[in-house]
């Protein structure tokens, strides 16, 4: 086995052991692979180890793998912000993003999305006021945002995502995930087919998965330091 290989190995049964620790369904916690700038050829080394859903967050470096690895049928998720005149290369080429923070731009992907594919699944990137990233939505618009972006037919809301500050306590982790978590809870209310809480990164999956993450965004830990 590769090293590669090996880790992906080792972070899938660490994964099912977490589950089972807080007393999450088993399988119920995705892995996204976040695979910024790290070559196509590790990519598809990860896609032979089993990994199939990849994020990226620059258009440019992501449609030359999707190109060069477009026989593997990956699945690709924009998690990067978003510039208005980048949207239309995301519509196309896709299959989520896990970015969107304004209207503006939900108007741009449903435009743009080809009536040949199917609708893009999307997730609204929610900002906790002690974030130090300057995208996402506020916490008290994140529920207008996703009314909006429900009337859109090219588009799929599926949940929210966010990147909280880094914080090295287990508790404050848990806690600022914790919050997401009673937000997502309470959109599910009113759009009963979220099923996407799209949080934890390397460094705090565990606080993640404890407060109920269905996917996890790992690039570092599965491919070691990007250059
Ligand atoms: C880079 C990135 C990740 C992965 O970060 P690691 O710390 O390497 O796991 C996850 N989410 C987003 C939005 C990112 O930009």
């Amino acid at each position: 086995m590769t090293k590669l290989t090996e880790r992906i190995h080792n972070l899938d049964q660490e994964i099912r052991r977490l589950e089972q620790l807080y007393s999450r369904e088993e399988g119920s916690v995705q892995l996204l692979a976040v695979s910024k700038r790290h070559s196509s050829d590790k990519i598809r080394l990860a896609a032979g180890a089993g990994l199939q859903n990849f994020g990226e967050n620059y258009l440019q470096e992501a449609l030359e793998k999707i190109e060069m690895l477009s026989e593997l049928s990956l699945q690709w998720h924009f998690i990067g912000p978003i510039q208005s005149n980048k949207t239309r290369g995301i519509a196309e080429n896709f299959q989520w993003v896990h970015s969107v923070d304004r209207e503006k731009i939900g108007k741009r992907l449903n435009e743009q999305r080809p009536d040949s594919l199917p609708p893009l699944n999307v997730c609204v990137q929610v900002n906790l006021s002690q974030e130090t990233s300057k995208s996402g939505v506020d916490l008290a618009e994140t529920a207008a945002l996703c009314q909006s972006l429900e009337t859109y037919p090219r588009l799929r809301l599926r949940g929210i995502m966010a990147i909280p500050e880094p914080l090295t306590e287990f508790s404050q982790q848990r806690a600022c995930f914790q919050q997401l978590s009673e937000l997502f809870h309470s959109l599910q209310a009113d759009h009963p087919h979220m099923d996407t809480l799209s949080m934890g990164m390397s460094s705090d999956f565990e606080a993640a998965i404890a407060e109920g993450a269905t996917m996890i965004r790992l690039g570092t830990a599965i491919f070691g330091p990007r250059d």
